[in-house]
């Protein structure tokens, strides 16, 4: 075997040099550095199952985060980077104008973040929402406008003013975190009147780490579009740990993959908001969501031997009679349900005290 070394000629024992050592896990830079791996790891992205609705595709969405150009502690990069990596298809930067603890340090243009996210954005080919955070005591409370075109105009005395100049923009209002600072979800006369004048548009069921039961009777009673956002200050490893959807996010249900189909269906309300496996919003909207999650394929009709296939990563829980069933994301599981039997999804939430209730075939 020896002899064989002799039959290859000099180039190709070259060759096969320079295969091995570029494709090694480390490579010889030079003799002082040997780079391990080339790749940084916010290259790699979640892959987030959610199936489309007729006609619309479901988007991923969170619509309130902080940088350090107010009081958050990362770049307009980092933000647009970390939903990236999430799995999310569109993150909305959404700095307060009236608190800017850094501004020491930062560029004293309101757009400043936004024009760096959405450059980063542009780069990458990921949505970034141009916003800012209208930052006032209760009862006004702080209020998101999304899609604005120059944060700098929205620097008001009045609250009022300042939303209206927003809208005059074209932006999405929506009132962030109801339940905060004072632990009550009271709709302010303030509010009542800005909702009839068309001045706000959605509200926030979920924020950060909690949720406000009582919007869900407001998305019914208002027409509000209900919201679910991290409010991200610090980063989603800290707040949320590195697991798959960790972060809460509202799902969006849009006529394209784009700014403009999302404002489109910000504003016609079509939305869900998913926290902590529990999913939540309108109840048309949910029964269709949840109706395109679960495919039953009929074993045995007569007596009610199904299988359901979940196709989320959502993990679901139903109620029938007695029984308790975990359809668990991805996977198929089998069952024993009569056709037309109501099941209770016990972490589909349609209203205060109101789970999602209907037969899954
Ligand atoms: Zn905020």
């Amino acid at each position: 075997m020896q002899i064989s070394r002799f039959f290859y000629p000099k180039q190709a024992f070259f060759a096969a040099f320079l295969f091995v050592s570029t494709f090694s896990f480390s490579q010889l830079r030079n003799a002082e550095v040997h780079k391990y791996i080339e790749k940084i790891q916010s290259s790699y992205r979640e892959i987030i199952h959610m199936p489309n609705l007729d006609g619309y595709v479901t988007l991923k969405c969170d619509f309130h985060t902080h940088t350090v150009f107010s009081d958050g502690q990362v770049t307009p990069m980092v933000r647009v980077n970390e939903a990236w990596s999430d799995g999310l298809d569109a993150v909305a930067i959404t700095d307060h104008i009236e608190y800017r603890p850094f501004k020491d340090i930062t560029n004293p243009d309101f757009n400043k973040s936004n024009e760096m996210a959405v450059k980063h954005g542009e780069s990458i080919g990921f949505i970034v929402i141009k916003g800012a955070e209208i930052t006032r005591k209760k009862p006004i409370g702080h209020l998101n406008a999304l899609f604005i075109e120059d944060v700098n105009k929205l620097k008001q005395d009045d609250p009022v003013d300042a939303i209206k100049e927003a809208v005059k923009q074209g932006a999405f209002v929506m009132w962030n975190h109801p339940g905060w600072p004072n632990d009550s979800t009271t709709i302010y006369d303030i509010h009542r009147q800005l909702i009839k004048d068309k001045l706000i548009h959605g509200v926030e069921l979920f924020n950060a780490k909690e949720w406000y039961p009582r919007v869900l009777s407001w998305g019914k009673e208002t027409g509000l579009t209900l919201m679910g956002n991290s409010d991200m200050h610090h980063t989603i490893r800290n707040n949320y740990g590195g697991e798959k959807m960790a972060r809460p996010m509202t799902l969006v249900f849009a006529k394209e993959k784009s700014e403009k189909g999302i404002k489109e269906a910000l504003f016609d309300g079509r939305t869900l908001v998913l926290f902590f496996n529990i999913l939540a919003g309108k109840e048309d909207l949910l029964k269709k969501f949840v109706a395109k999650c679960i495919d039953v394929k009929v074993i045995d009709k007569k007596k009610g031997v199904i299988e359901a296939a979940n196709n989320s990563d959502i993990e679901f829980t139903i109620k029938y009679g007695d029984n308790l069933v975990i359809l668990a994301p991805d996977k198929v599981t089998r069952l024993t349900l009569e056709q037309k039997k109501e099941v209770l999804f016990s972490n589909c939430y349609t209203g205060e005290e109101e789970n999602l209730v209907m037969p899954l075939w």
